[in-house]
């Protein structure tokens, strides 16, 4: 028998709540928890998860190419769309159930539908019942914006929808130039379809270190992806089964797909948090305090939803503060201060801290760039023509590592060490004194000893 009052009612069963509601529960808490979509949110479902899986996917078709160089014929290789969303899918269904049997197990009692707020203390689901709870947590993510409205946007996709596509688009126009953009541009050039960026500003990815940004642009330019750069997309038509989409610079050209990927708002409305005195902020967000408080005691936010640092680790860390402050007796704050993030573009970005104009905003002349530009080993060979670009920004009088910044295989990989080094206060001495792993790409991080290193020579031995 469903319960009618619990110490904590989740809504939203995304990566940020189901980590509180387990949490909570391993604290002694009862606790219910509402998802009105699917199990795993926005990470496990329609992003970070199958995302991934689909940049997998993307990177056979250089593999193929590549395996020649070193003597493999690999014939022509066909790349079938139905049996990857078939796997994926299948796949994520597996996590869905994960993510259930977890709760489960942790005693949290899942009501699978729309919840809201009817007061301070009580919940109301879309059944019709009411839930009284001593606090409630909403972690419910965001959604995709399609700010602002243009005709015909209605025709455009998201990347909600992008993993429901039942074949590949031939051409796809990608609008936006952050982390979903460039990630899935990435992913259909790779499977082969014509691929075209369209980005209201003059590079990709804003934010972050200038050269990651030139580096991603040249490497883009060069697998053939089109890059329309300061333009943005002004209308669309429907022509028969064709998108044609209308773009700044007088340009009509014909697509299979748009995907709008310009940012995502918080999923907060009509969650009847106004009703309670919860305000939200101009993108809808709801402000908390450090320890996910919001101007109502007894309600709390995490993740995406309260516009922090909208990452999944993040929210997971959230969620667990939350349920340690307020069940495990255990005040704890989540320290948004020094965040490593991957952008599984291809060639993928691994950063971490300051990037160079950063430093030099705070620290001025105060600063010092160690660069490496080289093509990487597997690259003589197959003759395949990229670059791998490592680069450390330091502290010039405390010797202080501030930032590192990769763009190149793994980089997501090698930026998640990194980051305990640089988490650390490691300095640049403490990088040099490490022995290098030879031969890799990462070694370049322990020897690089000439501020702007230009080329690594392929080493031997
Ligand atoms: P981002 O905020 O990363 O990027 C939004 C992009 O859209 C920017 O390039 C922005 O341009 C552009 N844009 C915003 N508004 C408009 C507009 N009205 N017209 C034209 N362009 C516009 O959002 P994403 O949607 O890519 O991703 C959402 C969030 O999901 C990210 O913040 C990230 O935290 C998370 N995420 C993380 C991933 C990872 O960790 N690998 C992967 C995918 C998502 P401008 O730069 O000029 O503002």
């Amino acid at each position: 028998m469903a319960k009618d009052e619990v110490d904590l009612f989740v809504i939203g069963g995304g990566s940020g709540g189901v980590r509180a509601a387990r949490i909570a529960a391993g604290h002694g808490a009862s606790v219910a928890l509402a998802e009105e979509y699917r199990l795993g949110g926005t990470c496990v479902i329609r992003g970070c998860v199958p995302k991934k899986l689909m940049v997998y996917a993307s990177r056979f078709r250089d593999e193929f190419e590549d395996a020649r160089g070193f003597g493999w014929d690999v014939g022509e290789p066909r790349f079938d769309w139905s049996v990857l969303k078939r796997n994926r899918d299948t796949e994520i269904r597996r996590l869905e159930g994960i993510y259930r049997s977890l709760l489960q197990t942790s005693g949290v009692e899942i009501h699978e539908e729309r919840a809201t707020i009817a007061d301070a203390n009580t919940v109301a689901l879309a059944s019709g019942r009411r839930i009284r709870a001593r606090h409630i947590l909403v972690a419910v993510g965001a959604t995709p914006s399609l700010d602002p409205p243009i005709p015909g946007g209605e025709l455009a996709i998201t990347s909600n929808e992008v993993f429901d596509l039942e074949s590949r688009p031939d051409r796809i126009l990608i609008i936006g130039g952050g982390y979903i953009a460039v990630e899935f541009a990435g992913i259909f050039a790779g499977l082969g379809s014509e691929t075209t960026l369209l980005h209201r500003g003059d590079k990709l990815l804003r934010g972050f270190d200038e050269d990651l940004r030139d580096g991603l642009g040249e490497a883009y330019a060069k697998r053939g992806i089109g890059l329309a750069l300061g333009t943005t997309l002004e209308r669309i038509a429907r022509d028969g089964r064709v998108l044609q989409a209308t773009l700044s610079d007088g340009r009509t050209l014909p697509f299979d797909a748009i995907l709008v990927a310009t940012g995502r708002r918080p999923h907060t409305a009509g969650l009847g948090l106004e009703g309670v005195g919860v305000a939200t902020d101009e993108i809808g967000a709801i402000p908390v305090d450090l320890h996910s408080r919001s101007a109502v005691p007894s309600i709390w936010a995490v993740g995406d939803v309260t516009n922090r640092a909208n990452l999944t680790p993040i929210a997971i860390r959230e969620g667990h503060a939350f349920a340690d402050t307020v069940f495990g007796g255990r005040p704890t704050a989540v320290d948004h201060g020094l965040i490593p993030t991957g952008v599984f573009s291809t060639p993928e970005i691994g950063t971490v801290g300051m990037s160079e104009s950063t430093a030099r905003s705070r620290h001025g002349g105060d600063v010092v760039i160690f660069k490496a530009s080289f093509r990487p080993m597997k690259a003589t060979i197959s003759g395949r023509d990229e670059r791998t670009l490592m680069k450390i920004v330091v502290h010039g009088s405390t010797d202080r590592v501030l930032g590192v910044h990769v763009l190149g295989h793994d980089a997501g990989e090698m930026i998640q060490l990194a980051a305990v080094a640089v988490g650390m206060g490691a300095t640049k001495a403490d990088f040099d004194r490490t022995v290098a792993v030879h031969p890799t790409a990462a070694e370049e991080f322990v020897t690089m000893r000439t501020p702007f290193v230009t080329k690594k020579s392929v080493a031997v031995g």
